[in-house]
Protein backbone atom coordinates (compact mmCIF):
# COMPACT_ATOMS: atom_id res chain seq x y z
CA UNK A 1 0.00 0.00 0.00
CA UNK A 2 1.19 3.15 -0.59
CA UNK A 3 1.90 5.44 1.89
CA UNK A 4 -0.63 8.80 1.45
CA UNK A 5 0.22 12.00 3.95
CA UNK A 6 -3.13 13.13 5.74
CA UNK A 7 -4.31 16.01 3.96
CA UNK A 8 -5.09 17.21 7.17
CA UNK A 9 -1.56 17.56 8.54
CA UNK A 10 1.25 18.25 6.91
CA UNK A 11 3.06 16.58 9.74
CA UNK A 12 1.53 12.94 9.16
CA UNK A 13 4.28 10.03 8.88
CA UNK A 14 4.65 7.01 7.12
CA UNK A 15 3.00 3.77 8.77
CA UNK A 16 4.57 2.15 11.15
CA UNK A 17 6.76 5.41 12.31
CA UNK A 18 4.14 6.49 14.92
CA UNK A 19 4.31 10.26 16.19
CA UNK A 20 5.69 10.85 19.64
CA UNK A 21 2.92 13.08 20.06
CA UNK A 22 -0.92 13.31 19.11
CA UNK A 23 -0.92 16.66 17.24
CA UNK A 24 -4.97 16.35 18.29
CA UNK A 25 -4.53 15.77 22.05
CA UNK A 26 -5.45 17.55 24.97
CA UNK A 27 -1.64 16.50 26.01
CA UNK A 28 -0.61 19.07 23.22
CA UNK A 29 -2.78 21.32 22.99
CA UNK A 30 -2.33 22.83 26.55
CA UNK A 31 1.62 22.52 25.05
CA UNK A 32 0.73 25.57 22.96
CA UNK A 33 -1.11 27.33 26.37
CA UNK A 34 2.37 26.42 27.88
CA UNK A 35 3.88 28.51 25.47
CA UNK A 36 1.56 31.44 25.92
CA UNK A 37 2.33 31.00 29.95
CA UNK A 38 5.78 31.26 29.34
CA UNK A 39 5.53 34.50 26.99
CA UNK A 40 3.41 35.61 30.27
CA UNK A 41 6.10 34.69 32.47
CA UNK A 42 8.85 36.39 29.88
CA UNK A 43 6.88 39.55 30.44
CA UNK A 44 6.74 39.75 33.84
CA UNK A 45 3.32 39.02 34.12
CA UNK A 46 1.76 36.47 36.21
CA UNK A 47 2.29 33.21 33.84
CA UNK A 48 -1.38 31.76 32.34
CA UNK A 49 -1.82 31.18 28.88
CA UNK A 50 -4.90 30.16 26.95
CA UNK A 51 -5.49 29.10 23.47
CA UNK A 52 -9.22 27.83 21.62
CA UNK A 53 -9.12 25.66 18.65
CA UNK A 54 -12.42 25.21 16.38
CA UNK A 55 -12.29 21.67 14.98
CA UNK A 56 -9.17 20.84 16.38
CA UNK A 57 -7.08 23.98 14.65
CA UNK A 58 -5.82 26.64 16.89
CA UNK A 59 -7.65 29.98 16.15
CA UNK A 60 -6.97 31.98 19.18
CA UNK A 61 -3.59 32.44 21.43
CA UNK A 62 -3.15 35.03 24.55
CA UNK A 63 -1.34 35.70 27.33
CA UNK A 64 -2.12 36.85 30.70
CA UNK A 65 -1.34 40.72 29.88
CA UNK A 66 -2.87 42.38 33.27
CA UNK A 67 0.34 44.57 33.69
CA UNK A 68 1.05 45.23 30.13
CA UNK A 69 -2.31 46.50 29.22
CA UNK A 70 -2.61 48.45 32.73
CA UNK A 71 -6.55 46.31 32.33
CA UNK A 72 -7.62 43.98 35.36
CA UNK A 73 -9.82 42.03 32.83
CA UNK A 74 -6.91 41.11 30.26
CA UNK A 75 -6.96 37.54 31.07
CA UNK A 76 -5.70 34.83 28.62
CA UNK A 77 -8.79 33.47 28.68
CA UNK A 78 -10.97 36.95 27.55
CA UNK A 79 -8.20 37.95 25.17
CA UNK A 80 -8.31 34.49 23.17
CA UNK A 81 -12.13 34.96 23.41
CA UNK A 82 -11.78 38.24 21.79
CA UNK A 83 -9.70 37.35 19.45
CA UNK A 84 -12.11 33.61 18.60
CA UNK A 85 -14.67 35.82 17.92
CA UNK A 86 -13.38 37.74 15.28
CA UNK A 87 -11.86 34.62 13.62
CA UNK A 88 -15.36 32.73 13.61
CA UNK A 89 -17.11 35.93 13.22
CA UNK A 90 -19.66 35.83 15.52
CA UNK A 91 -19.92 35.95 19.47
CA UNK A 92 -21.30 32.29 19.54
CA UNK A 93 -18.25 29.89 20.36
CA UNK A 94 -20.11 26.65 20.56
CA UNK A 95 -18.06 24.36 18.55
CA UNK A 96 -14.70 25.52 20.14
CA UNK A 97 -12.38 24.80 23.01
CA UNK A 98 -10.68 26.61 25.33
CA UNK A 99 -7.04 25.51 26.49
CA UNK A 100 -5.90 27.13 29.59
CA UNK A 101 -3.30 26.18 32.19
CA UNK A 102 -4.77 27.34 35.23
CA UNK A 103 -8.44 26.97 35.64
CA UNK A 104 -10.31 30.14 34.87
CA UNK A 105 -11.86 32.75 37.63
CA UNK A 106 -15.05 33.87 37.51
CA UNK A 107 -14.88 36.41 35.22
CA UNK A 108 -13.48 34.56 32.72
CA UNK A 109 -16.06 31.68 33.56
CA UNK A 110 -19.31 33.84 33.04
CA UNK A 111 -17.14 34.78 29.70
CA UNK A 112 -17.31 31.31 28.65
CA UNK A 113 -20.78 30.69 29.41
CA UNK A 114 -21.54 34.13 27.46
CA UNK A 115 -20.10 32.46 24.51
CA UNK A 116 -20.77 29.05 24.72
CA UNK A 117 -18.14 27.49 24.82
CA UNK A 118 -18.46 23.46 23.90
CA UNK A 119 -15.30 22.25 26.55
CA UNK A 120 -12.64 23.68 28.25
CA UNK A 121 -9.73 21.82 29.32
CA UNK A 122 -7.03 23.31 32.44
CA UNK A 123 -3.88 22.73 33.75
CA UNK A 124 -4.33 23.26 37.38
CA UNK A 125 -7.41 23.61 39.33
CA UNK A 126 -7.48 26.78 41.76
CA UNK A 127 -9.69 25.58 44.79
CA UNK A 128 -9.40 29.01 46.57
CA UNK A 129 -10.54 31.30 43.54
CA UNK A 130 -11.55 29.17 40.38
CA UNK A 131 -15.06 29.60 38.42
CA UNK A 132 -15.02 25.79 36.77
CA UNK A 133 -15.27 23.94 39.96
CA UNK A 134 -12.67 25.62 42.67
CA UNK A 135 -14.40 27.96 44.14
CA UNK A 136 -17.52 28.22 41.94
CA UNK A 137 -18.78 25.99 39.12
CA UNK A 138 -20.32 28.87 37.00
CA UNK A 139 -19.85 27.01 33.56
CA UNK A 140 -21.87 23.85 34.73
CA UNK A 141 -24.63 26.36 36.82
CA UNK A 142 -27.96 24.35 35.96
CA UNK A 143 -29.53 27.85 36.64
CA UNK A 144 -27.13 29.53 33.93
CA UNK A 145 -28.61 29.02 29.96
CA UNK A 146 -25.35 27.04 29.14
CA UNK A 147 -23.14 24.51 30.47
CA UNK A 148 -19.55 22.90 29.55
CA UNK A 149 -17.71 20.50 29.19
CA UNK A 150 -14.57 20.69 31.64
CA UNK A 151 -11.33 18.50 31.43
CA UNK A 152 -8.91 19.30 34.46
CA UNK A 153 -5.58 18.50 35.16
CA UNK A 154 -3.90 18.07 31.93
CA UNK A 155 0.35 18.64 32.27
CA UNK A 156 -0.68 20.19 35.82
CA UNK A 157 2.57 19.53 36.75
CA UNK A 158 4.40 22.14 34.37
CA UNK A 159 1.44 24.28 34.35
CA UNK A 160 1.41 25.12 37.80
CA UNK A 161 5.42 24.64 37.97
CA UNK A 162 5.11 27.93 36.04
CA UNK A 163 2.99 29.40 38.62
CA UNK A 164 5.28 28.42 41.58
CA UNK A 165 8.26 28.95 40.05
CA UNK A 166 6.84 33.25 39.06
CA UNK A 167 5.82 33.49 42.86
CA UNK A 168 8.52 32.04 44.04
CA UNK A 169 10.79 34.34 42.53
CA UNK A 170 8.27 37.24 43.75
CA UNK A 171 8.96 36.29 47.09
CA UNK A 172 12.21 36.03 47.22
CA UNK A 173 13.04 39.60 45.14
CA UNK A 174 10.26 41.12 48.41
CA UNK A 175 12.79 39.40 50.93
CA UNK A 176 15.93 40.60 49.50
CA UNK A 177 14.86 44.07 49.18
ZN1 LIG B 1 -9.84 35.12 34.51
Amino acid sequence: MEFEPDPASDLALPPGCEPIIDLRSDTYFMGEALRQAQRAYAADEVPIGAIITHKGRVIARAFNQVEQLKDATAHAEMLAITQAESVIGDWRLNECELFVTKEPCPMCAGAIVHVRLARIVFGCPDPKGGGAGGLFNIVQSPSLNHRCEITSNVRFDECRGLLRSFFGEKRRAVQEE
